[in-house]
């Protein structure tokens, strides 16, 4: 592992005046503050105010009177304004990157992937909103004589709850196709990370985004989440999968819809035919991603008894020749883990690993000598589901490697766990291992890739099964989620039912043959 930088010198462009009308986004009436530091050194980066249940109900207040406005603007003038954030996101991607960085500790190369998720998603649905959202005219029950309209409602506002390992991606993108739909939004972005997030509402307003229309709240989850949901038309969350029951459990007893994007130990199988070198690049990227906090990265990797060895000393070299550092720029290819506590939480799962038996392929310990948060990549063998790396999610630099004796060996193994949000196989028979993973219970399945490829195919749904989610982003629903269906019925004529002093059996008669005709000729 080669060590790039020590000292990281914090961006010019991270100026406390900066930082200091950020942060006065958020709705607080002055009843306390967190401390936000940057995570390569624990500096104090701002004072982020902190959020009353009183200060939540103002923001949803202001949201609904300025949704009123923006529900009534057509889809076309709605979108305009997401052209030109467009630009805006893409033109400022250095400066949010920086803050990505300053608040998060991912190396650079991440922060500035994490900060085009928002122009991706913006750049499909400027193509699809408005014919998603126009209203679709079906056939009555009565043809020619009645019809029935499909027309999509905004919800109102939207409560969009996110967390801290892609605050800009998650706190943005999924709020702005409910703001497309026609909703505003009060977003509860994590305390750590919540400057990006606010960056792009800033950048969203600057682009002509009504004021008062994307509202911020800021808190520990327990104290702002119920005040939050329950003056929510529907909660949109990003997180752990026990996070995600409370937040389903208020949200079914409000009678509001949710989407729960949650948690994933997501598995990685290779075919007997793969291409091994290739394996090895997509694996470090899957595994080492992001530091391994990525819901999609994998946390096992299954191997045919043929291919484990090679597979083993090709892995190992790589991650042991990745660079490791606290640094603005693109060098380090792998950054700091979110905070001490989560460090701690990656070590506690390896040293709970070794001392179960699991052994030690690289990597396992922390580097402070780097910063207070570093975690070297680290490989394990013999895993099992008695370990806490062997059946929760670990969310760091952490890996398994397990050998199969047949595909269906492999396939028993991957499912073999209670999430289901990504997994990954590779294969030069691409039939062969799209079969593969069509057997895999998971929302996403990457084929020859670890987890971007499902993840930025943005016309295609994305989300969890199992206890890893429930409803998805992108693709249609990512739209019509935030979206009530009315169903506008015209019956032109009177003519459902018996007439006026028609004989009973004659009606029945006459509607029964109607039914037959219509199944005959296929009109109904
Ligand atoms: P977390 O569940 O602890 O927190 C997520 C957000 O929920 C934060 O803003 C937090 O403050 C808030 N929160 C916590 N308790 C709450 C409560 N009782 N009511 C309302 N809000 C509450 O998760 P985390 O540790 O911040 O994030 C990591 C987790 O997120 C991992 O499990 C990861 O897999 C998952 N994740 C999933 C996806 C996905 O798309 N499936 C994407 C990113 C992260």
């Amino acid at each position: 592992m080669t060590l790039t930088q020590n000292r990281p010198v914090r961006p010019a462009s991270l100026t406390e005046a900066f930082l200091a009308k950020l942060v006065s986004r958020v709705q607080s009436s002055g009843g306390g503050t967190w401390r936000l530091t940057e995570v390569y050194t624990g500096d104090l980066l701002v004072e982020l105010p902190q959020s009353s249940p009183a200060d939540i109900q103002r923001a949803f207040t202001e949201a609904r009177a300025a949704q009123r406005g923006w529900a009534a603007t057509s889809i076309e003038d709605r979108l305009k304004v997401f052209k030109r954030a467009h630009a805006l996101f893409v033109d400022n991607a250095q400066l949010t990157a920086d803050l990505i960085q300053a608040e998060s500790g991912k190396n650079r190369r991440m922060a500035i992937e994490e900060s085009c998720d928002p122009p991706m998603v913006m750049s499909h649905y400027i193509k699809r909103a408005a014919r998603l959202l126009a209203p679709t005219k079906r056939g009555g029950p009565v043809p020619l004589l009645s019809s029935s309209t499909e027309i999509r409602q905004p919800k109102g506002v939207v409560g969009v709850i996110s967390p801290w390992n892609f605050p800009f991606a998650t706190g943005i993108s999924d709020a702005v196709t409910a703001l497309m739909a026609g909703n505003a939004v009060v977003l509860k972005p994590d305390n750590k990370t919540a400057l990006s997030p606010l960056f792009g509402i800033q950048m969203l307003e600057n682009a002509g985004l009504p004021k008062g229309l994307f509202q911020v709240v800021c808190g520990e989850g327990p104290d702002v989440g119920p005040t939050l949901i329950d003056n929510a038309n529907y909660v949109m969350f990003t997180g752990s999968t026990a996070t995600g029951r409370t937040i389903g459990e208020r949200a079914g007893r409000n009678l509001i819809g949710c989407c729960l994007e949650l948690g994933g130990k997501n598995p990685m199988i290779v075919l007997e035919d793969a291409d091994l070198d290739e394996v090895v690049q997509g694996a470090l990227f899957g595994v080492f991603g992001n530091t391994g906090q990525i819901c999609m990265h994998i946390e096992r990797i299954y191997l045919p008894n043929s291919r484990y060895d090679e597979f083993k000393v090709k892995f190992k070299a790589a991650a042991e020749a990745l660079t490791i550092g606290a640094s603005y720029d693109f060098g380090p290819e792998l950054g700091s883990l979110v905070s001490v506590d989560h460090k701690d939480r990656v070590q506690s799962h390896v040293d709970d690993a070794l001392a179960k038996g699991a052994t030690l392929v690289t990597g396992g310990k922390a580097r402070p000598d780097i910063g207070p948060a570093f975690f070297e990549p680290t490989i394990l063998e013999n895993v099992t589901k008695e370990m806490l790396a062997g059946s929760c999610e670990t969310f760091g630099p952490v890996v398994a490697l397990h050998r199969y004796d047949s595909v269906d060996h492999a396939i028993e193994l991957a499912n073999d766990t209670d999430y289901g949000l990504n997994a990954s196989v590779w294969g030069t028979d691409l039939k062969a291992a799209a079969a593969v993973g069509a057997r895999i219970h998971s929302g996403n399945v990457n084929i020859n890739d670890s987890l971007a490829t499902a993840y930025a195919s943005k016309g295609t749904p994305s989300g969890g099964v199992k206890q890893s989610g429930v409803g998805a982003r992108h693709g249609d629903q990512g739209l019509l989620k935030y979206t009530d269906v009315q169903n506008l019925a015209v019956l032109k004529k009177q003519v459902l039912g018996a007439r006026p002093g028609q004989n009973y059996e004659d009606y029945v008669k006459g509607m029964l043959g109607g039914l037959r005709m219509m199944r005959k000729t296929g009109i109904r």
